[in-house]
């Protein structure tokens, strides 16, 4: 038994409750996998669903929930992200899956810096061309340009059609929305490939089907080791229920963090902060990029430094206790920009990692296309860019 690529021996050890025909084996049941799982299954595919821990134990579980384009990349990012936000407001409907999940709502971007302010400036005038999903809804500027607003902040940019949900509620949505066999913990160790079908070698014994979703986040890495992902965690923190007389209506997001996302700016003016008001009625403040896995870790430092730009930003936070502090890693790529598609040599075995800060906005649109992909249907032309095959003559190997 190898990698990908290599043919399995005939002699597997199927996994007992799996016996089942399966069309489609899903490894994990972060955002990606349980979107892809609940969209194959409604195309009236067979799909089993395996993780190493359990659903959102990753990233999924420990992430900020904002659905936003204007944080994309321009080209192909920014026009995936407006399509999986249409996509979302659809599955938000009424019986959707993601209904009561997913929340529109207005988002703040504000400015403290002349290079902040040209963040906002870009993003305003991107948006000119993505149509009336996404747009500027005021402008404001001189002092305390919104309720609840410090004074360092001198601009907020209110842009309206965007929205927040949370990872681990949007995974468990989707799991539960469809007839889906899940399995965990069962981790797999290694994949293989044969003419017209996937072998996956797990911890729990061997698994086969015509086509395999890799959806393991930064677990991809030890599957298919060339794979140029890394892991760079970020640092959360979360509040007490926010008391205050005018609470916030939608997430309140730096122009560094666009500068941190959009242009992949690692010096930064201020840290990119958002304040993100939860449903439950706490604040969840967010979030760093630090170039290390553990999820472990709590970064002091780090935290200390957001929480103290924050509060200048947004004065109210002084007043609420803090109950929360964690980490959560997101799968980088080096170029940026997420894999999905078929491998070259394995064209079976789909794919579908390093979203970094997009995963959530992206969840649902991937899992769309991911199926229509399988199912052999037409898939949106921005998919080709995320090809793991750009990797073919440079790091990737397999
Ligand atoms: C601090 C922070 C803030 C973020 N904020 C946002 C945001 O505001 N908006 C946004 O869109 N995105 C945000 N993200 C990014 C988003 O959380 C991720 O892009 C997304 O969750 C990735 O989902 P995934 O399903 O690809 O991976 P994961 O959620 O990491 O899931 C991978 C799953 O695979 C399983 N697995 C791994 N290896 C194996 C194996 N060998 N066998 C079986 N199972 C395996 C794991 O247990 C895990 O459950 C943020 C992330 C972080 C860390």
């Amino acid at each position: 038994m190898g990698l990908i690529g290599v043919t399995f021996s005939p002699q597997h050890r199927p996994v007992v409750a799996m016996s089942n025909q399966y069309d489609v084996i899903v490894a994990g049941a972060g955002v990606i996998g349980a979107s892809v799982a609940y969209h194959l299954s409604a195309k009236g595919m067979k799909v089993a669903v395996v993780d190493a821990v359990g659903p959102a134990a990753a990233a999924s579980g420990a992430a900020d929930g904002a659905v936003s384009v204007c944080s994309k990349r321009p080209g192909p990012m920014t026009r995936l992200g407006l399509e999986s936000l249409r996509y979302c407001h659809g599955l938000a409907q009424e019986s959707g899956p993601l209904s009561g999940i997913f929340a529109k709502r207005p988002s703040y971007y504000f400015s403290t810096s002349p290079q902040e302010d040209q963040a906002l400036d870009d993003v305003s005038h991107r948006l000119a061309d993505l149509g009336d999903q996404v747009t500027v809804l005021a402008d404001r500027q001189g002092l305390s340009p919104m309720p609840g607003i410090g004074p360092i902040v001198h601009r907020v940019l209110e842009i309206s059609g965007e929205g927040h949900m949370l990872g681990y509620a949007a995974v468990n949505a989707f799991l539960r929305a469809r007839p889906l066999d899940t399995f965990w913990p069962c981790k797999v160790l290694e994949v293989g490939a044969t003419g017209n079908s996937v072998l996956a070698h797990t911890d729990q014994g061997d698994l086969e089907a015509p086509y395999m979703v890799l959806a393991t986040g930064g677990g991809a890495k030890s599957l298919i080791p060339a794979l140029p992902i890394t892991p760079r965690s970020g640092q959360l923190i979360v509040t007490e229920r926010d008391r205050l007389p005018v609470p916030l209506a939608g997430e309140l997001m730096a122009g560094a963090y666009l500068l941190n996302k959009n242009k992949r700016q690692a010096t930064l003016p201020n840290p990119p902060i958002v304040i993100a008001p939860l449903a439950s009625g706490q604040l969840l403040v967010g979030s760093t990029r630090e170039n290390d896995g553990d999820p472990s870790r709590t970064d002091f430092k780090t935290v200390q430094r957001l929480l103290t730009h924050a509060a200048n930003c947004y004065p109210a936070l002084t007043h609420l206790r803090i109950i929360r502090v964690f980490a959560g890693v997101r799968a980088a790529v080096d170029d940026g920009i997420p894999i999905v598609g078929p491998l070259d040599k394995a064209p079976r075995v789909i794919v579908a990692t390093g979203f970094e800060g997009d995963g959530i906005c992206l969840c649902p649109l991937v899992g769309r296309e991911i199926a229509a992909m399988i199912a052999g249907q037409a898939v949106s032309e921005d998919l080709q860019s995320l090809s793991p095959n750009r990797f073919r003559e440079g790091r990737m190997a397999s």
